[in-house]
C-alpha cells in the first residue's frame, strides 16, 4: 500500500502521537496502515557487535532488557522517563524517532551511541547512521513508500561512562526543555573518545561536534571544562518557545556538560 499509493497511507504503530493530533484536529492524512502487529518490525536481537532493535520496540521493553540495562543506560533512562506507564508500554522508538520531534528523548541517547536505521520498502533494505537521518525540522530522510524497520546500536559501549539527563517541568509527564545525553572513554586522565548529543535546542536532535573536538585527547582539567563549555555556547543557538527560553536552555546545556564533565574527572 506505501509502495502503490506513497503519501496515501500513513504507518500507525503506537499511535501515542497521531492520536494526540487526531484530538487536536491536526492530521493531515486520513488512511492509515496499522504496522503494530508486523513480527518482522519486533525483537530485540543481540549478536557480538550489535544490538538491534525491532522498530516497534516499546519503552516498557527497553527497560527491561538485560543487555540494554547494562550497557545501554542512556537509552533505558530515556524511555524510563518517556511518558507515562500507559506511553511507555505503547509508544514506540521506531515511532519516536519517525515522529521526528526535536524535543524527543531517545534520539539523544541514540546520536550518542552512533545508531544506524535501517529502513524497508518493496525494493529491499538500506540502512542510515542516524546522525544524517533528521534533515530539518520534523524533516528525514525516510521515503513515503518506507517503513522504519529496525535500529542497530553498535556494542561499543562497555568501558565508557554514560551520562543521560532530561530537564522538564516536573518530574513525569513533561516534554524536555533540555536533554542531554554524553558518552566518553578516558584514558590516563585524557579524553579518549567523547559524544554529546542534544535535543530541544535544535530543529533536529543535535550532536555537538564542535565541543567533541575541543575534548577529544585533553586533559580533565579545569582549564579544558572551560573551553568545552564555551564552546558549547558558540555551538549551538537554542530558541525561545512555549516551553523555555533561549537563556535558560542554553545556561542547563552548559551545565550538564560541566556536571558530565566533572564526572568524569
Ligand atoms: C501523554 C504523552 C506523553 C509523552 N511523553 C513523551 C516523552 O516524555 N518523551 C518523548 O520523547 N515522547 C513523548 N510522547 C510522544 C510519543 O509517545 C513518542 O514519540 C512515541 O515513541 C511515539 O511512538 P508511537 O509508536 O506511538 O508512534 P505513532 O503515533 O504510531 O507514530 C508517530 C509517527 O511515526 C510514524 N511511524 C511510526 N512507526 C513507524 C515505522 N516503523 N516506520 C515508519 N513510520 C513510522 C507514524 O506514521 C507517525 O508519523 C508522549 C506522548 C503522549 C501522548
Amino acid at each position: 500500500m506505501l509502495a502503490h499509493e506513497p503519501g496515501v497511507w500513513q504507518p500507525f504503530a503506537g499511535g501515542t502521537d497521531l492520536m494526540v493530533l487526531l484530538e487536536a484536529g491536526k492530521l493531515s492524512h486520513t488512511s492509515y496502515v496499522n504496522i503494530w502487529d508486523l513480527p518482522e518490525l519486533r525483537g530485540i536481537e543481540v549478536s557480538s557487535e550489535h544490538v538491534s532493535m525491532g522498530a516497534l520496540t516499546t519503552y516498557t521493553e527497553v527497560q527491561s532488557h538485560p543487555i540494554l540495562r547494562e550497557e545501554f543506560s542512556m537509552l533505558c533512562r530515556a524511555a524510563q522517563e518517556t511518558g507515562g506507564l500507559a506511553i511507555q508500554n505503547r509508544g514506540t522508538l521506531g515511532g519516536n524517532i519517525v515522529n521526528a520531534s526535536p524535543a524527543a528523548d531517545s534520539p539523544p541517547a541514540l546520536l550518542a551511541y552512533d545508531a544506524e536505521i535501517e529502513l524497508v520498502s518493496i525494493n529491499g533494505n538500506r540502512r542510515v547512521p542516524y546522525q544524517s537521518f533528521h534533515t530539518g525540522y520534523k524533516q528525514t530522510v525516510m521515503r513515503a513508500d518506507e517503513l522504519l524497520s529496525r535500529v542497530h546500536l553498535p556494542r561499543t559501549t562497555r568501558e565508557a561512562t554514560q551520562y543521560y539527563r532530561k530537564v522538564g517541568t516536573r518530574k513525569a509527564q513533561a516534554i524536555s526543555k533540555v536533554c542531554f545525553a554524553g558518552l566518553a572513554r578516558t584514558k590516563d586522565g585524557t579524553v579518549d573518545d567523547i559524544r554529546l548529543a542534544l535535543g530541544s535546542i535544535a530543529p533536529v536532535p543535535f550532536r555537538c561536534l564542535k565541543t567533541e573536538s575541543v575534548l577529544r585527547g585533553a586533559k580533565l582539567d579545569e582549564n579544558n571544562f572551560e573551553k568545552a563549555k564555551l564552546e558549547l555556547s558558540r555551538e549551538i543557538s537554542p530558541i525561545d518557545d512555549i516551553r523555555s527560553t533561549k537563556n535558560y536552555r542554553l545556561t542547563v546545556s552548559v551545565n550538564l556538560l560541566a556536571d558530565f564533565l566533572s564526572k568524569l574527572a
